[in-house]
């Protein structure tokens, strides 16, 4: 069942219980209507209660909608934008809005963008670093408390997913003071010299990414 207007559709899910008397009606966060019943209602009682209940509904729906658009911003890059949920698939990039489709899945759509943007920015960082090092594997992953990890025994760099939300100039420090953990793997002075050869501007960018933390 499709419950329509303003030329959207939004699906009625509809769940018969034995122990349920009334018929409850219920717009939630996916923005998909949904109907609780006794087993012995029939659909014909659940048409007309939707409607019956058309503004009451389109209410709940838009009231879900700002709901949604209030709490999100999207960053992307270093650059925020508003982020705008509209019932069709994909998403489309506006001077300052993005659009994209309530059940939109951000954090996979982050790191299929990540997958490629980090790559390229890893291999121009490792082709520009002055210090010969075996070329690493390269992880990405989503962290909590780090920008970056450096397995120096499997010799692989992980950056954090989130780097993404940022200006690129951070992914880049953050890929410089990995492979300089593949030379030393401590945060000593030798260290420090060694980001700074790759790195000259680390000492401001480093301070900006702990602010932020
Ligand atoms: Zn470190």
């Amino acid at each position: 069942m499709v419950f329509s207007f303003n030329n959207e559709d939004y699906k009625v899910l509809i769940e018969r219980k034995i122990s349920t008397k009334n018929i409850y009606l219920r717009v939630k966060e996916d923005l998909n209507i949904y109907v609780t019943c006794n087993t012995f209602t029939s659909d014909k009682e659940i048409i007309n209660l939707i409607k019956n209940n058309e503004k009451r509904i389109i209410k709940m729906i838009e009231r879900r909608k700002k709901a949604k658009e209030k709490e999100e911003s999207f960053y992307y890059l270093g650059k925020k934008y508003d982020l705008v949920y509209l019932n069709r698939p994909g998403i489309v990039f506006g001077e300052e809005k993005v659009f994209v489709n309530f059940d939109f899945n951000l954090d996979k759509w982050y790191l299929k963008m990540a997958n490629d943007i980090f790559k390229e920015e890893f291999d121009k960082m490792y082709k520009a670093f002055i210090y010969d090092i075996p070329y690493p594997s390269l992880t990405i992953r989503k962290m909590k408390t780090r920008w970056g990890v450096c397995n120096t025994r499997a010799h692989r760099v992980t950056l954090n997913l989130e780097l993404i939300k940022k200006d690129p100039i951070y992914l880049d420090y953050v890929i410089v003071h990995e492979l300089s953990h593949l030379i030393h793997p401590n945060h000593s002075k030798d260290f420090w010299q060694c980001v700074e050869d790759n790195f000259p501007d680390y000492k401001k960018i480093r301070k900006e990414l702990k602010k932020d933390e």
